[in-house]
């Protein structure tokens, strides 16, 4: 019951940083990241007494909780960006930041990256005029992201733009409106993905 609930947030205890996983709780004193540079409870805890092995797999676990990916979905992305050309981190990042939740996270659409993918789920959402109920749908360059033309996906994603506010939108999205939605000018690239992950831990890790 309510007298029960604890009124911080601690998602992010074991990461020791902010991943953004609640929304506009996230920006609020309820996050219990924003007051504690270590885990509740563990005040002798360090990130040097982590082993290289714990390093690299903390960083994946990090990953994949901040993007709302199982592992089976981050070894097929992973298995992709390596077939790619160029730097393997890097493109697994690129890709993560391409799929549709994410781009509804950014441009406001939604609080959180896991409300987002609600939102896609129940057919608020077009790419291209089309409807889109796949959160995993990867974005690409002149991709059209909006609300479906409904009196109910108009009204959620208004709210949800009014609830957030003040959202830095990334370079490689037009915002253009609630209704207009936000149009993917190019692909971003590395230093558009703020996520906090040292990816080439990551690439260290898979590659073993
Ligand atoms: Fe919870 Fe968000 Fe703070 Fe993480 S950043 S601990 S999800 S409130």
């Amino acid at each position: 019951m309510a007298r029960y609930a604890d009124p911080k947030c601690r998602l992010c205890r074991r990461e020791g940083e902010k991943l953004f996983l609640k929304g506009i709780r996230c920006e609020t004193v309820k996050c219990g990241v924003t007051r504690r540079k270590y885990p509740p409870g563990k005040s002798s805890w360090s990130r040097g007494k982590l082993s290289k092995y714990g390093f690299q797999f903390r960083e994946k676990q990090k990953l994949k909780r901040f993007y709302g990916i199982l592992e089976r979905q981050f070894r097929n992305y992973y298995e992709k960006a390596e077939k790619q050309k160029g730097n393997t981190g890097e493109n697994l990042l690129n890709m993560l930041e391409r799929r549709l939740d994410n781009v509804l996270y950014l441009i406001s659409f939604a609080p959180s990256r896991a409300n987002a993918r609600q939102i896609i789920r129940h057919g608020h959402i077009t790419v291209n005029d089309k409807k889109v109920d796949i959160p995993s749908y990867l974005v690409k360059a002149g991709d059209v992201v909006k609300p479906r033309n409904v009196e109910s996906s108009l009204n959620i994603i208004k709210q949800n733009i009014e609830l957030v506010r003040g959202r830095n939108i990334p370079a490689w999205i037009d915002f253009r409106g609630d209704e207009q939605g936000g149009v993917v000018t190019q692909l971003p690239n590395r230093d558009d993905v703020s996520v906090p992950i040292q990816e080439q831990l990551i690439v260290e890790l898979c590659s073993k």
